[in-house]
């Protein structure tokens, strides 16, 4: 099969993010299922009249740019437009807000030469698009899952719905915990899909060129059925959805020199290791990465909540989202349900793998803005440290655990009608439990296999494995 890869307006970005398939690749190119004919950053230069496949890198910015691209199209089997440039205008879409001028006086007769547009466009004004990978840069293993189902001659249609046109109107929705971003959304309903399996907040609303995402009536999320799990950013291609940060105030409180210890939970750390590429020895370097950055106590913690023992039945909701989901949904059963973990201490960091726990007071952040904010640091020069403190107390009483929304509606409905009566019921709403929390790094299925290990190899060096559970709660008398 032969590819070409062809680069407009953009930084080669997504080149290079396929270029780190290099295994996946060459495999391929061994095997001779692929050849790649055409790329200027490959030096590859075969002068192919037609190719299988192309692959377009880049926005339209120019009269020439037009040429080429009806010229590449009609020379390609399949066209794919990859990353945001190409996708939708992209970065080199930010020329809109600059002044015309200027640039003539910078490129001067590059400038009348290559007629540039005052506008950057996406690929599909100019010439249909078979498939599209998404992303800045873009997810280069949707690409590779898709160059493997056309090498399989697997006709498919991506799940997806896909306008091509720009909105003049857009709907922003916001909400405590998270909120969306209606300039962002590209309307490709993976979120509608998500939530429809947990609690329908959102759906497409409007016609045509109007069709957008929104709750019922345009209510903020906190007012519709949200319960915040924060499931749809994980799934949220251009981060439109996204959790409400605390990363600037976490910077400035550190940077005043407030003294703060960070509470972090085991499945923010196994998400950390698969992030970063380091197994158990994350738990070490991420003490040692939050002692650099100015925390000055780091404690592993599971959050623990108190139990009512003299009732027969207690609910146990492991955050906020499973308290508003029973409060929402089957208010009848209030009565048994206790408060969710808190940590209520103004200088405490709780770092979550929950993106629901924003709803409650404190400073709170998820893996994902931990992430962000160890940005900054050479992971390389950090030597380990221990933790100050670990409470990963044992459960001292059995609990009936119920994971994803499908158990705990089941085992909602047993209290309900009657055939459950006592005992306590520990409720994780989302799919997999709290290591695919909401505030999780974005799923990617080859390293989210790792989180499982890493968690077990984590609770092992701390202990844990000893009690056998994986159970959050601590009951205290
Ligand atoms: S946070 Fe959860 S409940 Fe709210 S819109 Fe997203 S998936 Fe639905
Ligand atoms: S997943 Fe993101 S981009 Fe897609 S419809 Fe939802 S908010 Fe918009
Ligand atoms: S299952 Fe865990 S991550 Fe998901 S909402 Fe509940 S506590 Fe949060």
């Amino acid at each position: 099969m032969k590819i070409a890869i062809y680069k407009f307006g953009s930084c080669s970005g997504c080149t290079i993010e396929m270029l780190n398939l290099s295994e996946d690749l060459l495999k391929m190119v061994y095997n001779k299922e692929v050849e790649v004919v055409f790329s200027t950053l490959l030096g590859a230069d075969e002068k192919c009249e037609n190719y299988d496949i192309s692959l377009i890198e880049g926005a339209i910015v120019s009269e020439g740019d037009v040429a080429t691209i009806k010229d590449i199209r009609r020379r390609s089997k399949i066209l794919i437009a990859m990353g945001s440039c190409a996708v939708l205008g992209g970065v080199p879409g930010l020329r809109r807000f600059t002044n015309e001028d200027e640039v003539k006086s910078v490129y001067v007769e590059d400038y009348s030469e290559h007629k540039y547009f005052s506008e950057a466009m996406p690929v599909s004004r100019f010439v249909k698009v078979d498939y599209y990978v998404r992303g800045c840069p873009m997810n280069r293993y949707e690409l590779l899952s898709l160059l493997e189902k056309i090498l399989q001659n697997v006709w498919f249609k991506q799940e997806e719905r896909r306008f091509p046109f720009i909105r003049e109107k857009t709907l922003d929705i916001e909400g405590t915990a998270l909120s969306l971003d209606g300039e962002k959304c590209i309307t490709c309903g993976r979120c509608v899909k998500v939530c429809q399996e947990i609690v329908s907040a959102i759906d497409y609303i409007n016609r045509s060129i109007e069709t957008t995402v929104s709750t019922p009536f345009k209510v903020k999320l906190d007012e519709s059925s949200c319960i915040s799990c924060g499931q749809c950013t994980l799934y949220c291609p251009v981060g439109a959805l996204k959790e409400r940060s605390s990363v600037s105030e976490v910077q400035r409180l550190l940077k005043s020199g407030t003294r703060l210890t960070a509470y972090v939970e085991p499945e923010v750390l196994a998400a950390l290791g698969e992030e970063l590429n380091f197994d158990k020895r994350i738990s070490g370097i991420a003490v040692a990465a939050l002692k650099k950055l100015g925390f000055e106590k780091v404690i592993l913690w599971r959050p623990q909540v108190t139990v009512r023992m003299q009732d027969n039945l207690t609910i146990i909701p492991s955050s906020e989202a499973e308290a508003i989901y029973i409060q929402r949904f089957h208010p009848e059963l209030s009565k048994y349900m206790i408060e969710p973990p808190k940590i209520d201490s103004s200088s405490v960091v709780w770092i979550t793998s929950c993106l629901a726990r924003k709803l409650s007071r404190g400073l709170i952040l998820t893996t994902r803005e931990l992430i962000r904010l160890l940005s900054t640091l050479d992971f390389g020069i950090l030597t380990e440290k221990s933790f100050d403190e670990v409470k990963l107390n044992e459960l001292n009483f059995k609990t009936n655990k119920a994971v994803g929304i499908q158990e705990v509606e089941r085992i909602l409905m047993s209290v309900n009608d009657g055939r459950l009566r006592e005992g306590a019921i520990e409720l994780y709403i989302c799919n997999r439990g709290c290591l695919y929390g909401g505030g999780q790094p974005y799923l990617r299925p080859e390293i989210t296999m790792k989180r499982e290990g890493l968690l077990a190899q984590i609770l092992s060096s701390t202990e844990e494995e000893k009690r056998g559970s994986l159970g959050i709660m601590e009951a205290l008398f």
